[in-house]
């Protein structure tokens, strides 16, 4: 079986900006190319597991999302990720009920790319994606990025690990 990391996007591999359809805005989050090299070179599968509620809400289109992608891929300098979720919800009206924290995206990762869970992380900077984490049996890593780290505590599930540093939550990990 394979062990994966799933990743957040926004705010954990690029800047977040809200329902961005616009490739000239994605910049990188400091040290993430450093760190998904060293956790490829690992074995670890990287996978994006991402909200992008913007297109559920008509703000912006799919393809739109798939631009942004591919232009977060160019500036990584090469394509680490074996896939990308994404969950198109509106939360108001949702359609496919994947939206984080549901661990449906991940579940739907692990029957396809036969990943054994309990070897693997969640990343991401929400309370959202540590309680994704949880609910799929991973160990998840709170990505305190920004302003995000002020929830931090006040969670009724607790991440095993928090760092706003790239290196470290690599070198955590490979620690494991
Ligand atoms: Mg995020």
């Amino acid at each position: 079986m394979n062990k994966a990391i799933f990743l957040d996007r926004d705010n954990t591999i690029i800047k977040d900006v809200p329902y961005n359809g616009d490739p000239a805005k994605v910049e990188l989050v400091p040290g993430v190319t450093e760190a998904l090299t060293i956790l490829q070179k690992n074995g670890y599968l990287l996978i994006i597991i991402s909200n992008q509620s913007g297109v559920g809400r008509g703000m912006i289109t799919k393809e739109q999302v798939r631009l942004v992608n591919d232009e977060m891929i160019r500036k990584l300098g090469k394509n680490y990720f074996t896939d990308i979720f994404i969950c198109c919800d509106d939360p108001e009206r949702p359609v496919e009920n994947c939206r984080k924290p549901s661990p449906e995206m991940i579940f739907r990762a692990r029957d396809k790319y036969d990943i054994d869970l309990s070897r693997s992380f969640f990343i991401g900077d929400k309370e959202e994606d540590v309680q994704a984490g949880h609910n799929a049996g991973c160990t998840s890593i709170r990505f305190l990025y920004n302003d995000n780290n002020k929830g931090i505590g006040k969670y009724n599930i607790k991440p095993g690990f928090a760092s706003g540093d790239w290196r470290i939550i690599a070198e955590w990990i490979c620690s494991k």
